[in-house]
């Protein structure tokens, strides 16, 4: 059903923490004509969709929460529910429910050159205008689950672990848990000794290291949230994660560190391994042949001491297919199960027709889905040039492999927001679109780096590579504080800027021409500084 469009601002796609970020900064610079679309029944992000057992952070929220917004944890490493909690008490404490527009599935982005606005089609029809888009629709947010023959014929149930199905008991069921990555090594210790028996389809050898979690009292709940406590503490935190950064990109100078810490890592997992897996076989299998880092590490103590239970078997030789009543492996074993659990990751950037759950055309209706399908390119992660006012938060390599994304997130969001203030700070501005020779200079050196880090020398596949040409699309080869540093300042001059035709500029009817809504459907001619 076609509908007559709404008219904003600014549009942002997605209410996770970046979303949430992103309509917080926006409204502290007193722009807050702004919706926000979430595809969603209710706002969220990962911590409302990823609410299988045992889903946990795996870097601590002193440094997993936003800088600027504190909250009485009651554990190192929250689990799901006091996320989610923590969304929405974020939610209500800056009152951003009244900007969500839920269950609005975006389908198509398209810029219109000659107004200099986007139109944003929604699946249900509803259609939406505004001058600046946020893209906060998230990098881990598309659940791959792989087909896997047979799977049409199994009478039982079987979903991903970020649909988890919460009306299916698992308790005293047979189940299977098809993957290895981090999502498998959260479930199988959660609900293994609750089932009647769990067979984990094994994939490829993780990197597993030691996690120190544990609950804070009220005392230290109170004391680690008053101001400067609380920031000694995140930077004590950072400063940690920051350190491993030099196990995963070779530096001149820390090679030798960088080797030590890997072999640390080495010796604790074979230790572990021998305590905990008797088979000599699956022994082997687990302990990786690639580099530290080439995946994302798994930081557990529960999974090897799940794993060793009695009602949980390993099976590394591979499905066959799925039968009705279960799945055959390619040894030819019939493992009988009531439910599978597809703990199969998510799209990222690895698969570009997946990556974006929207089609987004640009100027001169140029497609990003198809440009990035040959390669995924942008400025600092967040602007591409063609694509005029549309920031993407989490764009191509800007994925951390060591410290928490939230600190990424956080830069990206100031940066688009800055520079929707400096667009909007200049009347004559139409859209600003990054220089495309500045974008290629940032991918040159930006591919230069990836190749001293281990995403790129490693045996890495996973999300961390597009799965045609094999390279590395989601990771960033800076380090935290790097990634920070070159985006905390928005140079417009880095940008093509796109002005109103000076006709419309001089029009006595036109008090304001950034934002404003009369002005929406005007048609300018565009002048490109270059
Ligand atoms: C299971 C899991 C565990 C993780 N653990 C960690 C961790 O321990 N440490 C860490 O640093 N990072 C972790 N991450 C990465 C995590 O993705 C980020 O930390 C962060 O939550 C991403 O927030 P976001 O707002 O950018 O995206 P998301 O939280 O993914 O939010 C995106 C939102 O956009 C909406 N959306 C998507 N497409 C559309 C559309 N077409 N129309 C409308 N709405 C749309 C989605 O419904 C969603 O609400 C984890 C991710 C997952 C999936």
């Amino acid at each position: 059903m076609e509908m007559d469009a709404q008219y904003f601002e600014t549009v942002i796609i997605g209410t996770g923490f970046s979303g949430l970020l992103a309509a917080i900064r926006l409204k502290k610079n007193s722009l807050d004509d702004f919706v926000m679309l979430e595809r969603g029944s209710n706002m969220g992000g990962t911590w409302r969709d990823n609410s299988y057992p045992g889903a946990e952070v795996d870097i601590p929220t002193g440094l997993y929460s936003i800088s600027f917004i504190p909250y009485k944890f009651k554990k190192k490493y929250s689990p799901q529910s006091e996320l989610l909690e923590y969304t929405n008490y974020i939610i209500d404490r800056f009152d951003l429910r009244k900007y969500a527009k839920t269950k609005q599935t975006v389908a198509k982005l398209i810029y219109n050159d000659g107004e200099g606005m986007w139109h944003v089609e929604v699946a249900s029809g509803e259609r939406y205008v505004a001058r600046f888009v946020i893209d906060t629709s998230g990098v881990l947010a598309n659940p791959k689950t792989p087909y896997i023959d047979g799977a049409e014929v199994f009478s039982g149930a079987q979903f991903h672990t970020a649909q988890w199905d919460h009306s299916v008991p698992y308790e005293g069921k047979r189940v299977a848990v098809i993957g290895s990555g981090c999502s498998a090594a959260q479930v199988v210790p959660a609900i293994a000794s609750q089932v009647e028996k769990l067979t984990l389809f094994m994939g490829k050898a993780q990197w597993i290291i030691p996690r120190a979690d544990r609950n804070y009292s009220s005392v230290e709940r109170f004391v680690t949230n008053l101001p400067g406590i609380r920031h000694v503490r995140r930077f004590i935190i950072f400063a940690y994660h920051e350190v491993r950064f030099i196990a995963f990109r070779r530096y001149p100078l820390t090679a030798n560190i960088s080797k030590f810490i890997k072999s640390l890592y080495a010796r604790n997992l074979r230790k572990n391994l021998e305590k905990y897996i008797d088979d000599d076989k699956l022994r082997q299998h687990m302990m990786p042949d690639y580099e530290l880092g080439s995946r994302r590490v798994i930081p557990t103590n529960r999974y090897l001491p799940a794993l060793a239970r009695d009602n949980v078997d390993v099976d590394i030789s591979g499905i066959e297919k799925i039968t009705p009543t279960g799945i055959r492996t390619k040894e030819g074993e019939d493992i009988p199960l009531d439910i599978i659990v597809y703990a199969t990751g998510f799209f990222a950037y690895s698969n570009m027709k997946k990556a974006l759950s929207f089609q987004v055309y640009g100027s001169g209706g140029r497609n990003l889905n198809s440009e990035w399908e040959v390669e995924a390119v942008s400025y600092k992660g967040i602007t591409v040039s063609g694509y005029p006012n549309y920031f993407k938060v989490n764009g191509p390599n800007t994925g951390t492999g060591h410290s928490s994304q939230l600190c990424y997130m956080e830069t990206m969001v100031n940066y688009a927001v800055k520079a929707i203030c400096a667009v909007k700070r200049d009347k004559s501005i139409k859209a600003i679109d990054v220089r495309s020779k500045l974008q290629n200079e940032y991918v040159t050196a930006m591919k230069r780096d990836l190749k001293l880090t281990v995403w790129q020398t490693g045996d890495c596949t996973a999300f961390y590579r597009k799965n045609m040409t094999g390279e590395v699309t989601s990771l960033s080869p800076e380090s935290v504080l790097n990634f920070i540093y070159t985006r905390k300042w928005f140079h417009l001059g880095d940008y093509n800027v796109l002005r109103w035709a000076p006709a419309l500029e001089s029009s006595t009817e036109v008090s304001e021409i950034p934002g404003d809504k009369e002005m929406h459907t005007g048609d300018a001619v565009v002048v490109v500084e270059a």
